[in-house]
């Protein structure tokens, strides 16, 4: 007998043998008659006859292809639900040379995706998006998408999709497609051989766009989902051809492919070891060194108006005390206005892991203003230390057992030229009540924090006003 020759295999971009647990190791991950068994091999197979194997990183999403890794034999990375443009965008970027390919289907790329996937088009990242489009959440148990039909009835639509609680099923690849930046996008289908040899062929263009430096690719792929659609697959593949290629037109959306010039080169990333200079990180040797810390836990509360510099006070206090080998955090909060608004900020430096960065009980409340200290003086742990930006603090927020300091920190900034650095007077009275740290590691993380250099010498001048303010004249309520 004449030995017969075997035409269709598996790809070799699959692997040997994919991994199940328990009884199921005979069958794939996917229902029978699911249509990403058939993307799969048509991608699989487009990768094999262009020789890319070795090139390809793919990006699996949230979804019942989630482990598309299990299958192809490539680079894979798998990410969170609807990101995989930004991870795409980002692996394109720093391997030019990749081909990055994302694996979406309809409940991750046009519902929780969907902002994604329309600045990566727009952005015309040089990634190819493979979309599966069977118009239901498939692995969460039949959720409306936003590609389900007009009249479906799903989990979440009982009665059916109605235009005015659900709207309109929504055509991705026509929206993508009325983008100046995507080369090629098509919408293809499994519903019948002819599909499913329409659809490879837009799979491999879109991957040459892609190998050619053209930009961004898109195939759509109309995919039966039997299982969720209630059919077996032979309805459901019909319900492809008749029912979604009905609603979703197939065909090329946009074709560039052959107007496109290649992109230019992405701009090669700096060395790492550049990173602490160009983020303005590195320490110098002007630094004071790190001391050994034996006991630090400053639980720092500031709070008073927008506009008075509370969340930089807090930004600079966390940053010396990093360069000092601390631990700490800085939290800010603030309402949605600029100025006048309510703002705060809540700092932590210690010798030991900062546990949360939250200061419900600080041992330190920097009040710059009366509303702040009335809301926060009681939260003060005994013992702790109050300062106050007025000349006297009210009587009744007067407490036994707190040190507290009245001061106009502003008009003592103003005597300096400029009321904008009160903040940094309260952070120079700080710093010489508690010793917590050197005043030159505070000037050293300035020019990190206050970006423009006019400031950074009146800063120095209003550190220094601040730490000889607490001079025994001063009144301490303790
Ligand atoms: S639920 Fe639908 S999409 Fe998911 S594996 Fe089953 S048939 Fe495929």
């Amino acid at each position: 007998m004449s030995e017969l020759k075997c035409i269709h295999g598996k790809a070799d971009c699959f692997y040997e043998h994919y991994e199940r647990k328990g009884e199921a190791q005979h069958q794939t991950h996917y229902c029978p008659g699911c249509g990403h068994g058939i993307a799969h091999k048509l991608l699989a197979e487009s990768i094999d006859e262009l020789g890319i194997r070795d090139r390809v990183i793919l990006v699996s999403p949230v979804g019942c292809s989630v482990f598309l890794y299990y299958y192809f034999d490539v680079g894979n990375v798998q990410v969170a639900h609807g990101r995989a443009p930004a991870v795409a965008t980002a692996l394109k970027r720093a391997h030019p040379e990749a081909i990055v390919i994302s694996y979406q289907g309809d409940g991750d790329l046009a519902a929780i995706g969907s902002a994604e996937i329309l600045h990566a088009a727009n952005r015309g990242e040089n990634y190819t998006s493979i979309f599966i489009n069977n118009a239901i959440y498939g692995m969460t148990g039949g959720q409306m998408a936003p590609t389900t039909l007009m009249g479906n009835r799903t989990t979440t639509t009982p009665f059916g999709r109605n235009v005015f609680n659900d709207g309109y099923p929504l055509h991705v690849s026509e929206v993508i497609a009325t983008l100046e930046a995507p080369v090629y996008v098509e919408r293809a289908a499994l519903g019948n051989i002819k599909q499913i040899l329409q659809a490879k062929k837009a799979i491999k263009k879109a991957l040459e766009t892609q190998m050619k430096g053209l930009g961004f690719s898109m195939v759509e792929i109309l995919s039966p989902c039997p299982t969720i659609w209630k059919m077996d697959p032979v309805d459901a593949q019909k319900h492809v051809r008749e029912g979604l290629a009905a609603v979703y037109p197939l065909g090329a959306k946009r074709d560039r492919t052959r107007e496109a010039e290649p992109r230019p080169a992405p701009v090669p990333a700096p060395a790492l070891e550049e990173l602490p200079r160009i983020l303005k990180l590195d320490k110098g040797s002007d630094t004071p060194a790190p001391v050994h810390h034996e006991t630090v836990d400053f639980r720092v509360k500031v709070a008073g108006f927008g506009g008075q510099g509370v969340l930089l006070l807090g930004q600079l206090l966390a940053e010396a005390g990093m360069d000092y080998g601390l631990e700490v955090s800085w939290l800010p909060s603030y309402g949605p206005e600029m100025r006048s608004g309510t703002s705060n900020c809540h700092v932590r430096l210690s010798n030991k892991p900062v546990d949360s960065p939250f200061v419900s009980s600080p041992n330190v409340l920097i009040a710059l203003n009366e509303p702040s200290l009335r809301k926060f003086i009681a939260t003060v742990e005994p013992g702790g230390l109050v300062f106050y930006n007025g000349t006297t603090i009210p009587a009744d927020c007067i407490r036994p057992g707190l040190r507290m300091h009245a001061i106009p920190f502003f008009s003592v900034a103003d005597e300096l030229g400029s009321t904008k650095v009160g903040n940094i007077v309260v952070l120079g009275a700080l710093l010489s009540a508690t010793g917590v740290l050197p005043l030159e590691v505070v000037d050293h993380a300035l020019p990190r924090v206050v970006k423009a250099e006019k400031w950074i010498e009146i800063d120095r001048l209003a550190l220094r006003r601040g730490a000889s303010l607490l001079s025994p004249e001063v009144p301490v309520h303790v």
